[in-house]
């Protein structure tokens, strides 16, 4: 038994040399001070390429920062558990004999076990729990299972089965996921970050879950998001595990079932708002920068909108600050909308755009068209937002309601008189793209496509909200309204659908396209804001992936199963951009960005324990 100054010393030691032997290399501690080196060739990951980010030296000397065990330990580590793929020499060398059955199976062999067994689930939550218990046991097949079959498990870690996770997340998780920092921490949260067992965190996603999907205020019981949306950050853009911390900040809830179950995870009162909302917030954001540095990417997800907006504008002056709910979904839809030109014809000045739903999603996709717009032809954002127009649930935005508009409404409010419906809007204003996000299912009517279709030969119609209940009008319907014109993306992922002996494939305007590879880019370059212009550079990277090939089946998006190589190409041009903004700290500026992205994505391959 070392003790632990003994044990802490030797850990700055060990970082030292580590960084100054091999880059390549991981070096971790085992039981009495014996070394257990990890060949790392095959991982890659982004702190093996150039280096971690030490935001201050204490950190250095957290007692957990080597704490790889051998034998039993060993087996119960998730991060270096490898189950029965130990070969002989490594159950030999690290006290394995006897505490795994003889046989040795490859990381494929056991993927295709796995695969077999998470198949035989009818209930996509057994699934999810499936994928949960083995990211606690073996984080490497964990991903290995998610990179190799994205479009078959997204669903399952992700939307829409999180979302069923989320409601029930109480009685299902077994170990307690990221960090939990509720108003009983007011006042402690330097202290409680440093109770985390990772230093050199890169990618924070964090949500007070008061707007969880499309399922509303689920309190604590958010944290599923955070989890969930780290481990795509993982998966498809290839940050370290390790360098990923979900969080979430429970400051009550106000959803009164939650309140009256005994069984309830979180802070049992009604959500705290103003100024103490806004100091806990405050505390939290000061403290990760102190903890971790200025290039700490924290990622706000699944605020209610008022909180998003105010959050966003508050701290993206200080911090490296992005809101997938505004951000990320403007930059996936901005993508699908310059890939479609191809079909439709133009560039996106010529166009005019209807929106159903002035929320976070609306307004953000707005505010990103008006800007690439403005960028292309060299008007002022205030004239290009005149071809943008939004219906809430008041009916059209214009100047006569702008009194009693919400502040980030106001833009949009132009000239016209009111009108009520969508359906009178649509006719009134004759858009030629129509987006729905507005949560609300049903809205593309008949009559609402069919009045699209008879003024436009290919009329583009994004029905965005989700889950798949709440989509504005199916693929389907879509085609079938349209006789075969529209050009249909969707929130929720529809199967290709066959009308008048013609296969459409409709596209999946998915926020996992964009944010693995805009956090990547972020964090290869060193970047220390975020610039709009960035996510611009993310939606041009991501149109430009769609093939002739793909265009032909009426598909605006690619197809996910490329998606590592599409992150690493939305991360070079986000990089890219974080250089030309003199935003980057990583220098000298890699010469060919795309092979750099590539290099520094962790790779769920096992290590070889020597
Ligand atoms: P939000 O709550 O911020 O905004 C919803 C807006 O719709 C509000 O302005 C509200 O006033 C308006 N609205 C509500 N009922 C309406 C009605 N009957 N008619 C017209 N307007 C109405 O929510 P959000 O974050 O903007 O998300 C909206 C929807 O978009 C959700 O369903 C969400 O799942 C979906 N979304 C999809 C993607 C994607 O496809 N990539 C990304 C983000 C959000």
């Amino acid at each position: 038994m070392i003790s632990l100054a003994r044990h802490s010393f030797l850990s700055l030691l060990l970082r030292r040399a580590e960084r100054k032997v091999s880059a390549l290399m991981e070096t971790t501690m085992v039981n009495g001070g014996d070394f257990l080196v990890v060949d790392n060739m095959a991982g890659g990951g982004v702190e093996d390429v150039y280096g971690e980010d030490f935001a201050t030296l204490d950190q250095l000397l957290t007692p957990w920062t080597a704490s790889v065990a051998s034998g039993y330990t060993l087996l119960r580590d998730p991060h270096h558990n490898k189950g029965l793929a130990f070969t002989e020499k490594e159950r030999d060398a690290h006290y394995l004999r006897g505490l795994l059955p003889p046989a040795v199976l490859t990381q494929e062999l056991q993927e295709k076990k796995l695969m077999h067994n998470l198949r035989q689930y009818q209930v996509p939550l057994q699934r999810y729990m499936a994928m949960m218990d083995l990211q606690e046991r073996n984080e490497r097949l964990f991903y290995k299972l998610l990179i190799d079959n994205v479009e078959e498990l997204l669903p399952v870690v992700y939307t829409p089965t999180v979302g069923e996770a989320c409601q029930k997340y109480g009685s299902i998780f077994r170990r307690p996921q990221g960090l939990y920092i509720s108003l009983k921490e007011k006042g402690k949260i330097l202290e409680v970050l440093k109770n985390w067992p990772e230093r050199s965190v890169q990618v924070i996603v964090v949500t007070d879950g008061e707007r969880i999907l499309g399922l509303g205020d689920l309190g604590c019981q958010g944290m599923g998001i955070p989890v969930g949306k780290l481990s795509l950050y993982t998966a498809l853009g290839g940050i370290r595990p390790s360098a990923c911390l979900p969080v979430t900040i429970d400051v009550g809830t106000n959803n009164e079932k939650l309140l009256n179950d005994e069984f309830y995870i979180g802070l049992k009162q009604r959500r705290a708002t103003g100024q103490e909302y806004a100091e806990l917030l405050q505390e939290f954001m000061t403290a990760v920068k102190q903890s971790y540095g200025e290039k700490v990417l924290i990622q706000f997800e699944d605020f209610a909108n008022h909180n998003a907006f105010e959050l966003l504008a508050k701290y993206s002056s200080s911090h490296l600050v992005f809101n997938d709910d505004i951000q990320g979904t403007a930059s996936v839809v901005l993508a699908g909308l310059i890939a479609a030109l191809k079909l439709v014809g133009g560039a996106l000045a010529d166009h005019t755009f209807l929106f159903l739903g002035a929320g976070e999603a609306g307004t953000g996709i707005a505010e990103l068209i008006a800007l690439q717009i403005s960028k292309e032809t060299n008007a002022p954002i205030e004239e290009t937002r005149k071809k943008i127009w939004l219906v809430d649930s008041k009916g059209l935005i214009v100047d006569s309601r702008k009194g009693s508009l919400q502040h980030f409404k106001k833009p949009w409010a132009h000239e016209h008189e009111p009108v009520k419906t969508l359906l009178d809007a649509v006719k009134a204003i004759k858009p030629t793209v129509l987006i729905g996000s507005s949560g609300v299912g049903k809205t593309f009517t008949k009559e609402v496509v069919e009045a699209m279709t008879s003024f436009n030969e290919k009329p583009l119609i994004l029905a965005l909200s989700n889950p798949t209940s709440q989509s504005e009008c199916t693929a389907e319907q879509a085609y079938t309204w349209s006789e075969g014109k529209a050009i249909y993306a969707s929130g929720s992922p529809f199967d290709p659908v066959e009308y008048n002996g013609k296969v459409f494939a409709p596209g999946q305007a998915n926020n996992a396209y964009i944010f693995p590879g805009f956090g990547l880019g972020l964090i290869i370059s060193g970047a220390i804001r975020v610039h709009d212009d960035m996510l611009l550079a993310a939606s041009e990277a991501l149109a430009a992936q769609v093939t002739e090939e793909n265009f032909e089946k009426g598909l605006i998006y690619p197809p996910f199963s490329n998606i590592r190589k599409i992150s690493a190409h939305i991360a070079a041009k986000v990089a890219a951009k974080a250089y030309e903004l003199g935003l980057a700290s990583h220098l000298p500026r890699p010469e060919n960005l795309v092979k750099y992205a590539e290099s520094c994505m962790y790779s769920p391959v096992y290590r070889n324990y020597r």
